[in-house]
């Protein structure tokens, strides 16, 4: 793993009159870029040629290194590309989804605005259950074997598939029957089923709440809220109990969107202790704990319960719904202040109290 005095050379190296912000051309890079473009920052795109069409159309990228697949942020050619520009990463979902935790940990050598080490926390179910628990919050019920099942309960796969190969059930018999049938038309693999984790289904609406953590300023603001917009979950409402029936669906949650949501105001206080407290645990299960962006994926039922269902430590997409705009930015920061600018901004007062190596890892 690169240790933390590895990763303070390499900053002891940058001209800081001179750093670039820099991302995968992917996910929320937009935000990040814009961001960091409004403080003032130089930015680079590590792109691929199918994505270009993106970060030239919107003009907040001043330098561009190609690649065939993401992955070769990897490879040393690049490696040193962006260390040549003073290059601090910011980490999104795509980084998971297309570089391993060991190559995360052990073979980027860019100073990176996060902390590495909650990425083992993030990526497991089991740990963040235990990170979420420990900090106080309500989670949905996990059954442990599908024998259990006494209510309706959702079916999800290890890893993020975005949704893909979930099912309901209500019963084990139901279970059974569904995953049968999920194996039989090549949904989902034997080896799968074993690794379903079955939580309860907990009927509600959902709703993304967007942290940012500053160690700098020692305190979590609430900057935005989304919620997803998912195909095809999202379209079952618009078809008839009596046809639905008929075509035997099975809702999937691919992610194609997000929409931005403001909460009923006696509802923030939960929120707001919820962010303190997920944070406070996190320095305890990963000194220093979180840096910048987190945030928390939760179902608010009708009674205005709060279940948490999932933890990101990092920038979520959900937070591009705020480019320029977030309410709740504003109450903080007035206007013009987003998830994006916002990191950029502790980048530039970590430069201006010579606090860099806090915040980098
Ligand atoms: P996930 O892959 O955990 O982000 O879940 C994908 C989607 O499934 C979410 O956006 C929710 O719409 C839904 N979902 C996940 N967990 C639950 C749950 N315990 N109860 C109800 N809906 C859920």
């Amino acid at each position: 793993m690169i240790g933390k005095d590895e990763i303070e050379s390499l900053i002891e190296r940058y001209d800081t009159n001179r750093i670039s912000i820099g991302t995968l051309g992917s996910h929320s890079a937009l935000n990040i870029f814009k961001g960091a473009k409004e403080e003032g920052f130089r930015t680079v795109c590590v792109c691929t040629r199918d994505r270009e069409i993106v970060y030239r159309r919107f003009p907040v990228v001043d330098e561009f290194i190609f690649v065939d697949r993401f992955s070769e942020i990897l490879d040393e050619k690049v490696q040193e590309r962006l260390r040549e520009l003073n290059t601090i990463l910011v980490p999104h979902g795509s980084f998971n989804a297309y570089i391993s935790m060991e190559d995360m940990l052990g073979r980027l050598y860019v100073p990176m605005f996060g902390n590495r080490r909650l990425l083992s926390w993030e990526i497991s179910r089991d740990k963040q259950r235990e990170w979420l628990l420990k900090a106080g919050l309500n989670l949905p019920r996990v059954y442990s074997s599908p024998d259990e099942i006494d209510g309706l309960a959702i079916a999800k796969l290890p890893g993020a598939r975005g949704g893909m190969g979930y099912f309901l059930a209500d019963s084990p018999k139901s279970f059974y029957e569904k995953a049968e049938k999920m194996v039989r038309n090549g949904y989902l693999s034997r080896e799968d089923i074993k690794n379903i984790q079955l939580q309860e289904y907990v009927l509600g609406v959902t709703a993304y709440f967007q942290y940012f953590r500053s160690i700098i300023k020692n305190e979590v603001e609430l900057l935005g809220m989304d919620r997803r917009y998912e195909s095809a979950v999202d379209a079952l409402g618009r078809i008839p109990a009596r046809d639905q029936i008929h075509i035997d669906l099975n809702p999937t949650y691919t992610v194609v969107g997000n929409i931005p949501i403001t909460l009923r105001e006696s509802i923030l206080p939960e929120v707001l202790r919820m962010g303190d407290r997920v944070a406070k645990i996190a320095e305890e299960i990963a000194p220093p704990g979180i840096i910048g962006p987190f945030c928390l994926e939760a179902i608010i039922t009708d009674t205005g319960r709060i279940y948490a269902f999932e933890i990101s430590a990092r920038i979520v997409a959900g937070s591009n719904v705020g480019i320029g705009t977030s309410p709740y930015a504003y109450l903080k920061y007035g206007a013009g202040m987003y998830m994006g600018r916002r990191i950029a901004l502790e980048v530039k007062l970590g430069i201006e109290k010579g606090m860099l190596g806090k915040i980098l890892y």
